[in-house]
C-alpha cells in the first residue's frame, strides 16, 4: 500500500470534532441573531426578514405568527437563548 493512500485513509476515518459548549454558544449567538424579533423579542425558529424588515412580520405588517414558530420572552433562565 502506498503511504500516501494510508495517511488518506486516516484522515478520512477521523471523526467529526464534536462540538464544544462554546462552540454551540456561538453558534446560537448567530442563529439567534437572524431569527430574534429586536420590537417583540420573541425568537423564532426560522430566519425572519430582519434586514429587509428590521423586525418579524407581525411586528412590521400585523401578518399574526404562528406561535408555534417562535419562543416568547421571557425564555429560560438556563436556556442558550437567554
Ligand atoms: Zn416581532
Amino acid at each position: 500500500m502506498h503511504k500516501a493512500d494510508v495517511l488518506d485513509r486516516i484522515d478520512r476515518a477521523l471523526p467529526v470534532r464534536p462540538m464544544t459548549l462554546a462552540m454551540e454558544r456561538a453558534l446560537d449567538r448567530a442563529m439567534g441573531a437572524r431569527q430574534r424579533c429586536p420590537k417583540c423579542r420573541r425568537r423564532y425558529h426560522h430566519d425572519i426578514p430582519l434586514r429587509r424588515l428590521g423586525s418579524c412580520l407581525e411586528c412590521y405588517d400585523g401578518t399574526p405568527a404562528n406561535p408555534s414558530t417562535y419562543l416568547a420572552p421571557p425564555f429560560g433562565r438556563h436556556g442558550l437563548a437567554a
